[in-house]
């Protein structure tokens, strides 16, 4: 990214972070109107914000759960076949 403004302390930064305001793995989507210019240090602590937070728990387990359901036989064809 060039350099600018963070769009959350205002400073100007030399590098500048593409942001997703709704993270991905929260449904986020990889569009402009979900993007923001955040520098590395509000970017590392809006990350650090969201990896705390109990959806991202509730996110991880589950994906552990499918990781470790695919390890099956019958658990890796349900996934082949459904994507469950
Ligand atoms: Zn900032």
């Amino acid at each position: 990214m060039p350099a600018g403004r963070c769009e959350h302390c205002g400073l100007y930064r030399q590098y500048l972070h593409r942001d997703h305001i709704v993270p991905k793995w929260a449904g986020g989507r990889d569009v402009p109107s979900n993007w923001q210019n955040l520098c590395a240090n509000c970017h590392e602590d809006k990350t650090w914000q969201e990896q705390k937070s109990p959806a991202y728990r509730k996110f991880m387990a589950k994906a552990v759960k499918r990781g470790r359901r695919r390890k099956t036989l019958l658990g890796w064809i349900a996934w082949k076949l459904f994507r469950i």
